[in-house]
């Protein structure tokens, strides 16, 4: 059924979140969620912690990660919902893909130092929950803390991103190890929010869709906290064209940097495969 109020997209600070997974099950149940996935990014060190917390509150569970993936130069991020978090190669795969993040935060910091920004990598540090997971969201949060910028969205928009000081480039999971990790342990693979990447022609784009289902990918987020409802009507479309079932999810981090609440989205349309009806055995109620 489509009309659920599933949320199968958010981060906790095991990522780049701010609330811990017991917070986030409960914010979620209180906004009306029905079925609840955390989806950290290349972590599944909170999935126990969020299961458990769902069940306490009679939350139905999917377990899920976010998997980080150079996909033709660009960095392209694949769901992964249902996997048994346990699973060895998924644990290994997503450790592999973590490596390096420590590198490239401190590459980072000399480029903001280099425009006058001191002490960026010490500033983040103090954001981060997992240390494995130094992103460019902790960094943000240290530029807003230093008076650099007003919020978040305004040091994308100067920092952090291609061409901008702070942006260091980074090698991340191959597409097709990414799904097989997924499908290995037992989940279905999503494109997560096809919309935010700056494919440089509609060709690549649709490589990546087809790529994405030869290597077994079975999903795709049509609405999404970063999708406007054109670009989910667009994808619902492309959803269908590829054979593809949709996902629905808010990409919730924090309360003060998310546009969209947990549980806070338009339902998926009738007309769409919702992922959840692959996953009907993996859900944990
Ligand atoms: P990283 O994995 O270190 O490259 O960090 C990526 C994270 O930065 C994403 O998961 C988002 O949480 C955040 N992010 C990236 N681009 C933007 C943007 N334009 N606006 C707000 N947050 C962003
Ligand atoms: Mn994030
Ligand atoms: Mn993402
Ligand atoms: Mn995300």
């Amino acid at each position: 059924m489509t009309i659920l109020n599933a949320d199968l997209h958010c981060h906790s600070t095991v990522s780049d979140g701010t609330l811990e997974p017991e917070a986030l099950a409960a914010r979620a149940k209180a906004n009306g969620v029905e079925l609840w996935a955390l989806t950290d990014h290349d972590e599944v060190g909170g999935q126990h912690r969020a299961a458990a917390a769902a069940r306490a509150l009679g939350l139905p569970y999917l377990s899920g990660v976010e998997i980080s993936v150079t996909f033709a130069g660009l960095t392209v991020h694949i769901v992964g919902l249902g996997v048994d978090p346990d699973d060895p190669q998924l644990v290994a795969g997503l450790a592999h893909t973590r490596g390096g993040r420590e590198r490239r935060a401190r590459e980072m910091a000399d480029q903001l130092a280099a425009v006058g920004i001191r002490g960026a990598f010490e500033g983040a540090l103090k954001y981060v929950g997992n240390p494995e997971l130094i992103s460019r969201t902790h960094f943000a949060r240290y530029l807003v803390e230093a008076g650099v910028c007003h919020d978040t969205h305004e040091v994308f928009r100067r920092f952090l991103t291609d061409g901008k000081p702070g942006y260091v480039e980074h090698r991340w999971a191959a597409l097709g190890d990414a799904v097989r990790w997924i499908r290995d342990a037992g989940g279905v693979a999503v494109i997560a929010h096809p919309a935010r990447y700056a494919h440089p022609n509609p060709t690549q784009e649709y490589a990546l869709f087809a790529e994405f289902k030869a290597h077994g990918g079975q999903a795709v987020e049509v609405v999404t906290g970063s999708h406007s409802s054109a670009e989910a009507a667009r994808y619902a479309d492309l959803a269908l064209e590829f054979g593809l079932a949709a996902s629905r999810g808010s990409d919730f981090h924090s309360p003060d940097e998310s546009h969209c609440d947990l549980g806070g989205l338009p339902y998926l349309e009738g007309r769409l495969t919702p992922v959840w009806e692959l996953l009907a055995d993996r859900i944990v109620h």
